[in-house]
């Protein structure tokens, strides 16, 4: 049969499709992009904005194939089945458990079986998929943990997910030596709290400890991690992981406020002046690293003098960018009953400030890199000779060379523009 994928929301969901892929191929199944047999949508719900996109993506994907059979998977199928099942287009809903299963539950659909498996609740166990490359990408993505137990006032995502579980850490170096086998450069770490790897494996092993295995199984690949909860970075953390030359020097370490009476009402576990240490300590064992992070504004209550707290603390921060998301009420969480809740005109006017200063931060950021030679793996041409890729602080670099994908290439930088930085190739010989 032809399966075709189509993925919403995070990196997490891309490892998924991808791994959902793989295992289709290994049954026989071809991929396709369109007139499918079979369309797998994994789904997201992260905000209220994600829910509408899921629904708009199902006419889209009945749309472009009329004959299909339609399964949603993921977040929004999970903490919400009965409304996706009442979607025409769809016609089988499985949450985020059991993955794999989706498959044989969409062959049975195909003989013309009754789908007999009820909506059941997130995962306690861990379910290893295989690690690859989603498609049209050059980083392979390993997802080595799972669910969340943090709850966060605003947050659905362990409604979602369910409890922290993570791969076994020996999985885990057996995926990167297949991956390394097969030509890639570059693994992104990643799951939906990374920060808690470990805790659930009678094992003794935390984050650190992994990537300390995984940067010594696959020393001349780029490790990458996604996104860490800042008390992560302790000690320990910067001494035992500043000495890995293949750790990438970019850190993603979600602040989402910058006032301590919102970060107390989100319950996060950190103040500001502990994120101000954190980063500062950072700094000091990654000098130049790139620091980038989330931020909501427009919390419940979040007053004016709140707000510029706000302002100010990020100033102080310099991140090299930041992903702005206007408090979104997920009905199920805390937050969406609290007091206070602001109008979507207040949020949006301060959206676009923490906009208007990320986008000075990142021009002021790499700007500090023209003139600097960087190591770029290149991802996608952008037209004949020239090529994107990624430098090791994760931003996109384009360079005119006769590389091709999965290609590392050093590249003097010269300038930047809306883009991005841009450069030449540094002729081997001089490297
Ligand atoms: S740490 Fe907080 S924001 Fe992140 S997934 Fe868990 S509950 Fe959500």
């Amino acid at each position: 049969m032809k399966f075709a994928f189509y993925t919403l929301g995070c990196k997490v969901n891309r490892f998924e499709s991808q791994a959902l892929s793989q295992l289709a191929q290994s049954r026989g199944h071809e991929i396709v992009t369109q007139d499918a047999d079979v369309c797998i949508i994994n789904t997201c719900t992260v905000t209220s904005a994600s829910d509408h996109k899921n629904i708009r993506a199902f006419h889209k994907l009945r749309r472009e194939n009329p004959h299909a059979i339609i399964a949603a998977c993921g977040c929004f199928a999970q903490t919400d089945p009965e409304k996706v099942q009442a979607q025409p287009e769809i016609d089988l809903v499985c949450g985020t458990a059991d993955r794999a299963a989706i498959l044989e539950r969409c062959e049975r659909m195909a003989r013309g079986e009754a789908d007999t498996a009820s909506h059941s609740a997130p995962p306690t166990a861990f379910e290893p998929l295989p690690a690859g490359v989603p498609a049209g990408r050059t980083r392979a993505l390993l997802k080595i943990q799972d669910g969340c137990d943090n709850y966060c006032t605003y947050c659905i995502i362990p409604y979602a997910r369910g409890h922290v579980r993570s791969m076994h850490p020996d999985e885990v170096l057996s995926q990167v030596r297949q991956l390394v086998y097969a030509g890639i450069h570059e693994i992104v770490l990643t799951g939906i709290e990374i920060s808690s790897y470990g805790h659930d494996l009678r094992e003794d092993v935390d984050l650190v400890t992994l990537i300390e295995r995984v940067c010594h199984e696959a020393p001349c690949v780029r490790i990458r991690l996604s996104s860490l909860e800042p008390r992560t970075v302790d000690e320990a953390f910067c001494r035992r992981l500043s000495v890995f030359p293949n750790l990438m020097r970019h850190f993603h370490l979600s602040l989402q406020s910058g006032s301590d009476s919102v970060l107390q009402r989100m319950k996060r576990k950190y103040t500001t002046e502990q994120y101000g240490e954190i980063i500062t300590r950072l700094r000091t064992f990654f000098p130049r690293c790139s620091l980038t992070t989330d931020l909501i504004v427009g919390f419940p209550g979040e007053t004016e003098q709140e707000f510029c707290e706000t302002m100010a603390f990020i100033r102080r921060c310099d991140f090299a960018d930041m992903h702005v998301f206007p408090y979104s009420p997920r009905s199920g969480t805390v937050a969406a009953a609290m007091t206070g809740q602001l109008s979507p005109g207040v949020k949006a006017q301060r959206a676009e400030q923490v906009k208007t200063l990320a986008r000075t931060m990142r021009k002021n950021f790499l700007d500090g890199f023209i003139g600097e030679t960087l190591e770029v793996l290149l991802e996608h041409s952008v037209r004949e000779s020239v090529w994107s890729g990624h430098a090791p602080y994760d931003f996109p670099v384009r360079v005119h060379t006769q590389g091709g994908k999965n290609t590392l290439v050093t590249v003097r930088v010269t300038g930047r523009d809306a883009a991005g930085l841009f450069g030449e190739e540094v002729p081997i010989s001089e490297t």
